[in-house]
């Protein structure tokens, strides 16, 4: 259980003044939520970093006011100029004075008599904002604080600047995360004393202060000292649980699988091809594994088309020889069905029995499914998270495989190991994720990697075309689909909204049907399930020659027919997703090519990524660049591979203080694995703030 003193912290915004439900749906938008969380929490505003601040600490005289400036001044409010009634662009005027000049305020559509209550005449106000000059007078439009001069405490000298969102004012969210920050209570120290001291850090709650409410510019710097020591507070957590993690699966008994392989050479002969040398080793491995007491966690890596799916049929065969059952859960529909239609014949032939379940299998052959399973009748059950539901029971399950495992949250993927004993888990992932990622995300996981793709690939000819030749590039395509090739064309990814990512993609649909004919079709998130597989499985048999989608078909699909695939403003893309969409192509024996369509003129870095594009198919070495163009500790687009992300490790100095943090983890687990010490009890409450439950949990079932 989370130590109650941090409860306020993880209650919703809602229990902060001045938030309400619209609030609520603002600040989703604009705070950065881990997965899984979906609505907006106290400590999503503790973790809303400054981006810079705004500096009000100017004092000058009215005289002395630059124009262009931000200053706070104290003047006496002298009289209102109302606007006059009917005409709703003409301002209202509020005259002002020190004693070395005149400063008028100036209000738009403003309530006046609201603004009359906030500047009474003959009062003294500060007022704080912009200075301009307007013919010959000094004048401040709508000022970003008005107070009185009792009040003055209140006025953020040094106003942090936060991401925003369009509707949600700075000033708002900065009275938030105001809020937000005084909830975080003292703590007891988790920082080792003497590295503390050396660091010169403040503690936990002062750094979340300094940041929030800096005193001094160089509070709010990734560099200072705030930060640094929260972002070793985030990566010392990671590392943490990390090792929390691994020391209770080594410890945990896991079902040993050794089958006699009479099924998987079944399946092997009745593969049209030989496995390669990389899906062999994998399976090595994975046979090793399963067949040690320890249960088995395995992230198998392998870039789209290096034959993933191969590998956990044949580990999931392995389970059945062995008289057990094996799940395959996919993330989305379509993907299952595609698992379950391309390994039906060779399981027919091998004698394994597959079922399918995803949210649209109900009713009558649901039940009947279920029974089955239950009764161990079903060896393979693939599926979607319709796999969670509590009704579903395996007569005895000891292998799951996870197939694009970022899709799901570790509570997922625990209630799937749950429907088991000591259930082995195979994670497969075609993020090609570099060693030190790994390592950070994951410490030391054991990982299999497949290299080499199968043979006969040729490569993809990548190039990047300017959108300015767009009518070149249709009527390319044009002569191409005439000659018999099936294209993709990816829609630009626009992140204010859905509907505008829809609408974009619908013009490029209706536009291309009138250039290329009807067999143009769309696939978009926003479709039903059963939609999109209709739409689906009429590309896959050919009779759509282009499929116009938004990044929906990301994950997985096989269409091996398919040549060409054209990303639309492919600069606003990551290299991690430009690298997994152009896997979509090249999987046949036919010369493929991929568009990196885009606007120009690029940004630099924008152009070395898709220069990189055109230069290499390897995803290791385009995902290690990627980080490169990153820099530090902000990883491969951790939102769109599904990485955690870290919330405020993206620091200077990233990769040292990575490396303290997992040596001070290590140490700690070898003297105090309980974490039982007063240390370990002030780091469990690290654990939590970070919201590594689950590493806790799991340590505490031990
Ligand atoms: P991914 O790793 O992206 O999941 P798939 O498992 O979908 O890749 O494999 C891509 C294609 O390659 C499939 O059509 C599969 O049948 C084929 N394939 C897999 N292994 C081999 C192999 N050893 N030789 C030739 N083709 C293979
Ligand atoms: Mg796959």
């Amino acid at each position: 259980m989370r130590p109650n003193e941090l409860n306020p912290l993880f209650a919703s915004v809602e229990s902060l003044t001045g938030v309400g439900p619209r609030m609520v749906v603002l600040m989703k938008k604009a705070l950065a939520l881990p997965p899984g969380v979906t609505e907006p929490r106290v400590v999503d505003l503790v973790w809303h970093m400054p981006t810079g601040v705004k500096d009000r600490r100017a004092e000058p005289s009215v005289a002395e006011a630059q124009p262009g400036t931000i200053a706070t001044l104290k003047v006496r409010v002298l009289k209102h100029r109302f606007a006059p009634r009917g005409n709703a662009r003409a301002p209202h005027k509020v005259q002002t004075e020190d004693d070395s000049g005149r400063l008028d305020l100036v209000f738009f559509s403003i309530d006046p008599a609201y603004i009359a209550r906030q500047l009474p005449e003959g009062s003294e106000r500060y007022v704080s904002g912009q200075i301009e000059r307007y013919n010959d007078t000094a004048q401040m439009v709508h000022p970003d604080y008005i107070v009185p001069p009792e009040r003055r405490d209140e006025l953020p000298m040094l106003e942090p600047v936060y991401p925003l969102t369009a509707g949600l004012s700075g000033k708002v969210l900065g009275k938030a995360v105001r809020q937000a920050v005084q909830v975080v209570p003292e703590l007891p120290e988790w920082l080792d004393p003497a590295f503390q001291e050396a660091k010169g850090w403040p503690d936990f709650a002062s750094a979340v202060l300094r940041i929030h409410r800096a005193v001094d510019t160089a509070d709010i710097s990734t560099g200072g000292a705030p930060w640094q020591r929260l972002a070793y507070d985030e990566l010392l957590a990671r590392q943490l649980a990390l090792g929390l993690v691994r020391l209770n699966l080594r410890t945990q008994k896991g079902r040993q699988i050794a089958g006699d392989g009479r099924i998987r050479r079944r399946i092997a002969d009745a593969l049209p091809f030989t496995l390669t040398g990389s899906q062999k080793s994998a399976l090595e491995e994975i046979a090793a594994d399963l067949a040690a007491p320890h249960r088995m966690m395995r992230l198998l890596q392998g870039d789209v088309g290096s034959g993933k799916t191969m590998v956990a049929l044949m580990a999931m065969a392995n389970a059945v020889e062995c008289g057990t059952q094996a799940a395959l859960m996919a993330p989305t529909e379509v993907l299952a069905r595609q698992h379950a239609e391309s390994m039906a014949p060779l399981a027919e032939k091998a004698g394994l029995r597959l079922g399918l379940l995803t949210g649209r299998e109900k009713g009558r052959a649901r039940t009947l499914l279920l029974t089955k399973l239950a009764a161990g009748e079903v060896d393979i059950l693939i599926g979607t998270h319709a796999l969670f539901s509590p009704d579903v029971v395996f007569a005895d399950l000891s292998l799951v495989v996870v197939d694009e495992q970022h899709r799901f949250g570790v509570g997922q993927r625990m209630a799937l190991q749950g429907k088991g004993q000591g259930t082995n888990v195979l994670a497969m992932t075609a993020t090609p994720i570099p060693r030190t990622l790994l390592m950070t995300h994951y410490g030391d996981l054991d990982v299999s990697r497949l290299t080499e793709k199968p043979p006969g690939r040729k490569p993809i000819k990548t190039t990047m075309p300017s959108i300015s030749r767009l009518q070149d590039v249709v009527d390319g395509l044009k002569r191409a689909v005439s000659a018999g090739a099936q294209i993709y064309w990816v829609c630009p990814l626009i992140e204010t909204t859905e509907t505008s990512e829809l609408a974009a993609a619908e013009a490029r649909h209706a536009h291309l049907i009138q250039m290329l004919g009807q067999t143009v079709g769309l696939l978009h998130g926003g479709m039903k399930a059963a939609e999109k597989d209709t739409v689906m499985a009429e590309f896959a048999a050919g009779r759509l020659n282009v499929l116009v989608a938004t990044t929906v078909i990301e994950v997985g699909v096989n269409v091996p027919n398919a040549t060409i695939m054209v990303i639309e403003h492919a600069e606003r893309f990551g290299l991690a997703q430009l690298h997994q969409l152009r896997g979509r192509v090249g999987r046949g024996d036919r010369q493929s090519f991929c568009l990196l369509l885009h606007e120009e003129p690029l940004g630099k870095t924008a152009e070395a990524r898709l220069k990189m594009m055109t230069e290499t198919e390897d995803g290791f070495l385009i995902a290690e660049k990627d980080l490169e163009l990153r820099g530090g500790g902000e990883v491969l687009g951790a939102r769109q591979s599904g990485m955690p992300e870290f919330r405020v490790a993206n620091v200077p100095g990233f990769e040292e203080l990575l490396a303290t943090a997992r040596d001070d983890a290590k140490l700690v687990l070898s003297q105090d694995p309980e974490l039982a010490t007063p240390r370990g009890q002030a780091l469990r409450s690290l654990l939590y703030l970070f919201e590594c439950d689950e590493a806790v949990r799991l340590f505490r079932a031990a």
